[in-house]
């Protein structure tokens, strides 16, 4: 960390930020510039953290050396890190292919949806129980029921499951019955969830926040790493802008930037980055082009049924076409898809 001292900084106000250094164990060095004067502070930086020394007279200014996501930086683990759910792999060269509807909303069409998504190729079912809704009144998900639906059909197809959390209380349940766990984007600064997913040792992939940095997110990720739970995969998918025409801003370049701070594997959500289902099949192959681990798309037998987003979910047939284009381009690129666990019926 470097602090920078105002021109005007007395000789007095010098000598008490190298004390201030020097009280939390650290080393000061002091070094006078014709226009400014500058303090290098050697040691363990994370003593610093509580100690707000832009506050001191005559500070300008504190500039941290190393990124505050230390588990989640590159210093931290050069090699991009790989997260294995239950035998498919995402990350260093591997891609996930996550499908499959919203919310479940009944064991009949999580069956529908799932042969058909597992067919075109999907490594990972997803589906929600728990639906974080902007409206109290429409339609929340099936709780612990949809849980157990969605666990027995990927079971039954031989796909490990996604489903998103949204209580910390509700942490445990959702462990329970899940493979891999999903924070999602209105939750990615809940510190209390991530605090206790991070105490498990699921995989969880956590979706950035409509209004968050990609730093917010690595220090979200932060949080669950701290907790001793290595396995967080990100996933970019859109954050608010001023245009209308798409739900969100796909957010493409994300995907390199987080690859050039964090090991953590990347995935992109062009369901809810773009919420139209012209616009998913050109984002999904844009996001794998620039380096992906995966992608999470949303799919629905009968999108008009959906009791949640069906408007933006691909047909099965439309997927199969677009699970197509982005395998052709995953092997180009040499990566891998992992194949899901064999299927048990
Ligand atoms: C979802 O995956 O269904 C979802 C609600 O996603 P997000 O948190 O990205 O809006
Ligand atoms: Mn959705």
């Amino acid at each position: 960390m470097i602090i920078v001292l105002k021109s005007d900084a007395t000789e007095q106000q010098i000598q008490h930020v190298i004390a201030r250094i020097e009280s939390l164990g650290l080393r000061a060095h002091l070094s006078r510039g014709t226009y400014r004067t500058i303090i290098g502070v050697i040691g363990d930086e994370s003593r610093l953290q509580s100690a707000p020394l832009r506050a001191i007279p005559g500070v300008a200014d504190v500039v941290p050396i190393l990124p505050p996501f230390k588990l989640a930086s590159l210093d931290a683990h050069p090699e991009p890190s790989i997260v294995e759910v239950r035998g498919v792999k995402i990350g260093g060269g591997h891609l996930a292919m996550i499908a499959g509807p919203c919310a479940v909303e009944s064991a009949e069409r999580m069956d529908t949806i799932a042969r058909a998504v597992r067919a075109a190729g999907a490594n990972l079912l997803r589906g929600g129980a728990f639906k974080p809704r902007t409206s109290p009144y429409a339609f929340q998900g099936m709780g612990e029921e949809g849980l157990r639906i969605l666990r027995e059909t990927g079971n039954r197809h031989g796909m490990p499951i996604v489903t998103e959390v949204m209580d910390p209380r509700r942490v445990e349940l959702v462990d329970r019955y899940t493979d891999m766990i999903q924070v999602g984007a209105r939750n990615m600064q809940n510190f209390t969830l991530l605090t206790e997913v991070g105490q498990t040792r699921k995989p969880v992939l956590l979706k950035r926040g409509m209004s968050a940095t990609i730093k917010d997110l690595l220090m979200s990720a932060e949080y669950i790493l701290s907790q001793g739970n290595p396995n967080v995969v990100l996933c970019e998918r859109g954050i608010k802008s001023f245009d209308t025409e798409t739900r969100n801003l796909f957010d493409v370049a994300a995907v390199p930037c987080s690859k050039s701070l964090s090991h953590l594997p990347i995935m992109v959500d062009p369901s809810h980055a773009t919420g139209r289902p012209d616009l998913i099949p050109a984002c999904a192959l844009a996001g794998v082009a620039a380096g992906a681990d995966g992608v999470h798309i949303e799919v629905h037998d009968k999108p008009d049924e959906a009791l949640s987003d069906g408007p933006q979910a691909l047909l099965p047939a439309q997927y199969a076409e677009l699970a197509e284009r982005i395998r052709a381009l995953a092997e180009m690129l040499g990566k891998k898809l992992s194949t899901p666990m064999g299927a048990q019926t």
